[in-house]
C-alpha cells in the first residue's frame, strides 16, 4: 500500500508526478483549485484539456502540467452535493478510483489530491475525506504503481478531517 499523508497549502506548488484538479465537465477552468491550477500552468493547459471534454461526473482525464512543477494534471469532476441520496458518495469514490487508474497507466508514482467537491460543490468534508482515504487505501493495496499519495488541505476544516481519517486504521 502507498504512503498516505496530509499536507497543508497550495497544490500548484507541489513537485509530484501528478496533481489532481477538481474540474467541471467542460474542462475549461473555473473557480477554486481549478482556477489556481490553470493560472499556474499557463494557457496551454486549457488548450489541451478542452479537447478532452466533456468529462462526466466521476470520470477523469489526463494532461501535461506545463508550467507547474507537476508533470501531469489529472482532471476529475466531483459530484455537486444534493443532500446525499443522488449517488454522491459513489460518484466521489469514482473520482478517486478513476484518477488513480489514469495515474498508474501513465507511470505516476506520486500523486496529490485536493479535497474534491469540498468547496463550491458543497460535499460534507468529513464524509468526503472518509471516502478519499478508504478508496486510496483500497486502490493502492492492489496496485503497486503508486507509492505516495498526498492529500492537500487548503483550509483548517479539511486538514483536521484528514488528520482524523489518517489516524484511524
Ligand atoms: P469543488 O467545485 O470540487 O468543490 P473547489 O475548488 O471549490 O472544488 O474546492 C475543492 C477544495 O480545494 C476546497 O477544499 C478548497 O478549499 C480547496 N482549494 C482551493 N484552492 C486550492 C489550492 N490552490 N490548493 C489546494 N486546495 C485548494
Amino acid at each position: 500500500m502507498a504512503e498516505l499523508e496530509l499536507q497543508r497549502g497550495d497544490i500548484t506548488k507541489l513537485a509530484v508526478d501528478a496533481i489532481v484538479n477538481a474540474a467541471n465537465s467542460s474542462l475549461q477552468g473555473g473557480g477554486g483549485v481549478d482556477g489556481a491550477i490553470h493560472r499556474a500552468a499557463g494557457p496551454e493547459l486549457v488548450q489541451e484539456s478542452r479537447r478532452l471534454a466533456p468529462c462526466p461526473t466521476g470520470e477523469a482525464r489526463i494532461t501535461g502540467g506545463y508550467r507547474l512543477p507537476a508533470r501531469f494534471v489529472i482532471h476529475t469532476v466531483g459530484p455537486i452535493w444534493r443532500g446525499g441520496d443522488r449517488n454522491e458518495d459513489e460518484l466521489l469514490a469514482s473520482c478517486y478510483r478513476n484518477s488513480m487508474r489514469l495515474a498508474v497507466e501513465n507511470g505516476v508514482r506520486t500523486i496529490a489530491f485536493p479535497a474534491i467537491s469540498c468547496g463550491i460543490y458543497g460535499f460534507p468534508v468529513g464524509r468526503a475525506t472518509e471516502i478519499a482515504v478508504r478508496e486510496t487505501r483500497a486502490f493502492t493495496a492492489s496496485e503497486p504503481g503508486i507509492e505516495r499519495v498526498i492529500f492537500v488541505a487548503f483550509g483548517d476544516d479539511v486538514a483536521s478531517a484528514y488528520d482524523r481519517e489518517l489516524s484511524k486504521r
